[in-house]
């Protein structure tokens, strides 16, 4: 008899078990809308060219495969920075920022969620509801206490505001707010620039400390600055606040694990104090972060000719999504004579749709259509073409009605 007796079998997790479930299926007009990753029109993975270019360079150099700082890589460190917060932003002068290289953006979160967790053990974080499902087992696991904010509101498709303003005035002083910084994943509604600064006058009125999740920086507006423009505003006012960042979908590293936590203090003694403790939480968890995909960021961000070429294969990427939301609003207003007004779909930002369809719906979804998506009716774009939209429509309105 084994030792294991009392494991029991953990549930296949929601997002990547749907991508194994995907790759069972053998019918060839599956679709696989699951995990946000980009794919060509040709449903083929893609490699950004500047990452090929930035690995060309690190082997011509002959870079070497010695261990990284426990903060990571120094270029790494001052180019995340300085791609979130602009270049020339006071605060990176002033040494206000603590930057420590993470494990991409889940790293990230999970550090930052050790450290609320060890200096503000009394604190909890406010996520949105409905939020990426990974944010619920990320404060989970580091035992911190968490509650949700309203944000969604089905009966506009749209952004519940005055919801979520309340529930963040509601809620103990004090708390952390964790905010999607664009793109919202999974509902693909963010606020206006007006609506980011009333949630910026809350958090501030409530002294909460703001905790941004930076994952689409560059995917929503197709435009690095804009779509850093809600932590900047946060920084201008001169707030304490906390983002993780990734280059997962930016620049397509997902499986390089690349991303930073970086905190924002009020002052560089403070920064130096918290970056130290960060460090020291890293250590024992991973000892030290993975080389390669943060010398492609750096190589990339450093080299003004990279960078360029990066930003227009970003808005290719973020242009396809967009073609492919606006063919697939077209099918669903001519195919459905139901009267239902889908231009929900124009509305929404980023690698995803929120189709508003339910758990038995997306199980319909699956099960006759071969149409791979997670139970909260979300769908990425980002793994859809032109020609597939057609048949994408007719599975959704049959299992809409
Ligand atoms: N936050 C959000 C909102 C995400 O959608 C994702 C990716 N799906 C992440 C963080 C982190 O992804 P990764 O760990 O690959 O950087």
């Amino acid at each position: 008899v084994s030792r294991f007796e009392g494991v029991t079998m953990a549930p296949p997790d929601p997002i990547l078990g749907v991508s194994e479930a995907f790759k069972a299926d053998t019918n060839s007009m599956k679709l696989n809308l699951g995990v946000g990753a980009y794919r060509t029109e040709e449903l083929q993975p893609y490699v950004l060219n500047v990452v090929k270019k930035a690995e060309n360079l690190m082997l011509e150099r002959g870079d070497n495969k010695e261990y990284l700082p426990i903060e990571g890589l120094a270029a790494f460190n001052r180019a995340t920075a300085e791609l979130l917060l602009g270049a020339d932003n006071p605060v990176i002068k002033q040494e206000r920022v603590a930057t420590v290289q993470g494990l991409s953006g889940t790293g990230s979160l999970r550090l930052a969620a050790a450290f609320i967790q060890r200096y503000f053990p009394d604190a909890k974080v406010l996520i949105s509801s409905p939020t990426w499902g990974n944010h619920k087992n990320i404060f989970n696991d580091a035992r911190v206490p968490w509650s949700e904010y309203r944000y969604y509101d089905p009966k506009t498709v749209g952004l519940d505001f005055d919801g979520m303003i309340s529930d963040i005035k509601a809620a103990p002083n004090g708390s952390f707010v964790l905010l999607h910084g664009c793109a919202h994943n999974p509902t693909g509604i963010d606020p206006t620039s007006e609506q980011w600064e009333i949630i910026a006058d809350v958090i501030q009125e409530k002294n909460h400390i703001p905790f941004f999740d930076v994952a689409y920086q560059g995917f929503a507006s197709g435009s690095l600055d804009e779509d850093a423009s809600s932590v900047r505003l946060f920084v201008s006012r001169g707030m304490e606040l906390f983002v993780a960042q990734s280059y997962s979908k930016n620049l397509g590293l997902y499986a390089e694990r690349i991303g930073a936590v970086n905190v924002i203090c009020s002052s560089s003694d403070a920064a130096a104090r918290v970056k130290s403790q960060l460090k020291r939480l890293a250590r024992p968890m991973y000892s030290n972060p993975p080389v390669h995909g943060a010398r492609i960021v750096a190589n990339v961000v450093g080299d003004p000719a990279l960078f360029s070429e990066w930003k227009s294969e970003m808005e290719f990427m973020a242009g396809r999504i967009k073609s492919v939301r606006k063919r697939l609003f077209e099918n669903l207003s001519q195919k459905d004579k139901s009267g239902k007004d889908w231009s929900f779909i124009l509305k929404q930002i980023g690698m995803f749709s929120f189709t508003g369809l339910n758990k038995a719906q997306s199980d319909n979804m699956t099960n006759k259509w071969h149409v791979y998506m997670t139970k909260d009716g979300r769908i990425s774009l980002a793994g859809l073409s032109l020609s597939k939209c057609e048949y994408l429509a007719d599975a959704i309105i049959d299992s809409y009605h």
